[in-house]
């Protein structure tokens, strides 16, 4: 598809862009210093996120009738550049989006967050046992927001429930059942900090005895390109199987 290098997705959609630090995973949000690099500042409690275009919000229903006529599923990573639980945003910006996924059946959309606290109460009214086309994520940078995050991601009706593990920036060893797939990846930039080899080949050894897709998406480092994709000789782009 058209619009990203993330190799766990096709392509990314961003409803809104701003967000408000919560974790350790945060300190180096990629998308903060991308956004004040254009001069905008959308980051912190209190300050109004930025509704992206109608152009904009247009673009997955053309993926959507793409992916129809081509008989395959792209899957949409939503706010790369935001968090879709955010409680800040207004809650009839997340009902367009809710409307949105549900006029895209063809696409499978990717929403990964680290408030998965506020999921249950932000969930549409037909959610049921999860849209078919919906896959659920949250972010576990290190084994605090491990023991923290994933119980409660656990209890959620989802298709797919995902982790991402990235930036890795310890050991993560809590329990994997109920999670469907498994994304890692050290942090990039110039102020990253390193994923250490054990970290990344811990979680590995539990997603292949779990039988758990493992997604290594990158070491990350100051160069990511030369720092590249291989854990142990190999690339692990695993994926879960679409519900849809
Ligand atoms: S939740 Fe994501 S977008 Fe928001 S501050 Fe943290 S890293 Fe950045």
């Amino acid at each position: 598809m058209e619009n990203t290098e993330i190799s766990w997705t096709d392509n990314t959609f961003n409803p809104w862009m701003g967000c408000t630090k919560v974790s350790a995973g945060c300190q180096n949000c990629y998308a903060e210093t991308t956004s004040l690099r254009t001069g905008k500042k959308l980051w912190g409690s209190g300050i109004p996120r930025h509704r992206t275009s109608e152009k904009y919000w247009a673009k997955p229903l053309k993926w959507n009738a793409k992916a129809i006529k081509a008989g395959n599923r792209p899957r949409v990573f939503v706010a790369s550049m935001a968090d879709v639980f955010d409680a800040e945003v207004a809650a009839t910006w997340r009902d367009d989006l809710w409307n949105l996924i549900r006029e895209c059946p063809a696409l499978d959309w990717q929403l990964l967050t680290k408030r998965p606290e506020n999921i249950s109460g932000m969930l549409p009214a037909d959610w049921g046992d999860g849209w078919r086309n919906v896959w659920l994520g949250t972010t576990v940078e290190n084994q605090d927001m491990a023991k923290l995050r994933v119980p409660i991601l656990r209890e959620i009706p989802a298709a797919v429930r995902f982790i991402s593990c990235e930036p890795l920036i310890g050991y993560v060893a809590v329990p994997l059942d109920g999670i469907h797939w498994v994304i890692c990846g050290g942090e990039s930039g110039a102020r990253y900090r390193p994923m250490k080899h054990s970290w990344a080949a811990f979680l590995r050894d539990l997603c292949v005895e779990e039988g758990i897709p493992f997604h290594f998406k990158q070491w990350g480092t100051n160069n990511k390109v030369k720092a590249g994709r291989l854990l142990d000789g190999r690339t692990w782009d695993e994926f879960p199987a679409p519900a849809a």
